[in-house]
């Protein structure tokens, strides 16, 4: 055939088995659609996955972290300290509760807060640590709940990308304080948008369905109290029916994600090398194959040593049929942020890497011969670019 186009890999992509689809269908077929039994299944099965702390179902990651927030008592004249490397609906969840966001730097090894950083960024405002797990891999957790307990602080984990990620051998999730996680379209198990927040007794899962549905305390035939201003934030059944079945396949999700993860480390070397680049570093992931559910794979595009910028580079390797993310440009650097004085400038780790980093395709779908392409695909956009 004439055509030679290749073929466009997306930066990610969802997987859903016919299984999942006729679930879904039978749902709709069923008569309730909203929260109902399926949406029960799906909490008591994620509580059990996570050996039996309660779990509660949100519409959104968004929503199941500002209740969290909530659950925990935070809210005006709150300091909760976060890092600036995230999707802005960290921080933002920090800021609709009316408590101030406080960005520490980040290790430019795993691209997560610098745990070392915290303790000179408590103040007597400090209510919370908001650690964020980005591309699925966590922070030092044994330090992180010494650090909490150290300060008297609550720990609110944006595990939004760590779902089937482990510390130690045991999964996020199924220990810490209040770990909450994201079921949106571009995370390892969707519901197509939805999220879980593990809690860790009854009458905090409780409030959690307090704030989840317009405050009210009771309805029914006993009559009707609201005492707390909630949303409008429960998951229906017909995206708790795709979370059950997408946790069936977590586990070949997860061997096919380490497998391609294991391939780029392999192939981008290579490809480096027959390029005359491997002096080049791109500063890959760590090489985490025990802990990490590899939700991302990244990179950090040597820019001081190229000749374009990153837009230009993923440009280029569109045109090669290669979908590639940013993940993410700091948070303080968002025109709301600069508006209430953060500045980039204080924490220049977060600065570089959020201009520099580059978010590879991963995703379970994805057969071998992509990986070889793609890493050829940057190898060979490196090299037109290098400036020497
Ligand atoms: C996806 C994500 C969220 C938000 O989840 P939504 O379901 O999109 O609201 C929050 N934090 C991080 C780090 C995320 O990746």
């Amino acid at each position: 055939m004439a055509n030679t186009t290749p073929t466009f890999i997306p930066f990610t992509r969802p997987s859903f088995n016919q299984e999942t689809i006729d679930a879904v269908a039978q749902v709709l077929r069923s008569g309730w659609v909203t929260s109902g039994p399926k949406l029960a299944e799906f909490e008591a099965t994620l509580s059990e996955y996570f050996g039996g702390r309660p779990v509660r179902c949100f519409a959104n990651g968004t929503a199941t972290m500002k209740i969290a927030l909530q659950v925990a008592g935070i809210g005006e004249g709150d300091e909760v300290i976060t890092t600036p490397i995230s999707w802005v609906a960290t921080s933002n969840v920090i800021l609709s509760v009316g408590a101030k966001p406080v960005f520490v730097d980040i290790d430019p090894l795993t691209r997560n807060i610098d745990l070392n950083k915290i303790a000179a960024a408590v103040t007597s405002k400090t209510r919370a640590i908001m650690p964020v797990y980005l591309a699925g891999l966590p922070v030092d957790m044994d330090q992180l709940y010494a650090i909490a307990q150290q300060h008297q602080l609550r720990v609110i984990e944006d595990a939004a990308q760590a779902f089937g990620s482990q510390w130690n051998g045991k999964k996020i999730g199924s220990f810490g304080d209040l770990v909450s996680f994201s079921f949106q379209a571009n995370k390892n198990l969707t519901t197509i948008e939805g999220g879980c927040l593990v809690l860790n007794h009854l009458d905090e899962a409780k409030l959690a369905e307090k704030f989840r549905l317009q405050g009210l305390t009771r309805h029914g035939m006993d009559g009707m109290d609201v005492d707390v201003l909630g949303g409008k934030d429960n998951l229906t059944d017909v995206n708790a029916v795709i979370g059950l079945h997408q946790l069936k396949q977590l586990p070949s999700y997860q061997a096919r994600r380490s497998a391609l993860a294991h391939r780029y480390f392999d192939v981008i070397a290579t490809q480096l090398k027959s390029n005359g680049l491997d002096k080049l570093s791109l500063e890959l992931p760590i090489q985490n194959f025990t802990e990490t559910n590899w939700h991302m794979f990244q990179v950090v595009l040597p820019l001081e040593e190229l000749d374009c910028d990153r837009a230009q580079v993923m440009t280029e390797l569109k045109e090669l049929g290669i979908g590639t993310g940013v993940h993410y440009p700091a948070i303080t650097g968002f025109t709301l942020y600069q508006n209430q004085g953060y500045k980039t400038n204080d924490t220049p780790i977060a600065e570089r890497i959020g201009r520099s980093i580059l978010t590879l395709p991963l995703f379970p779908d994805m057969v071998d011969t992509d990986i070889d392409r793609i890493a050829a695909g940057l190898a060979q956009t490196l090299k037109k670019h290098h400036k020497n």
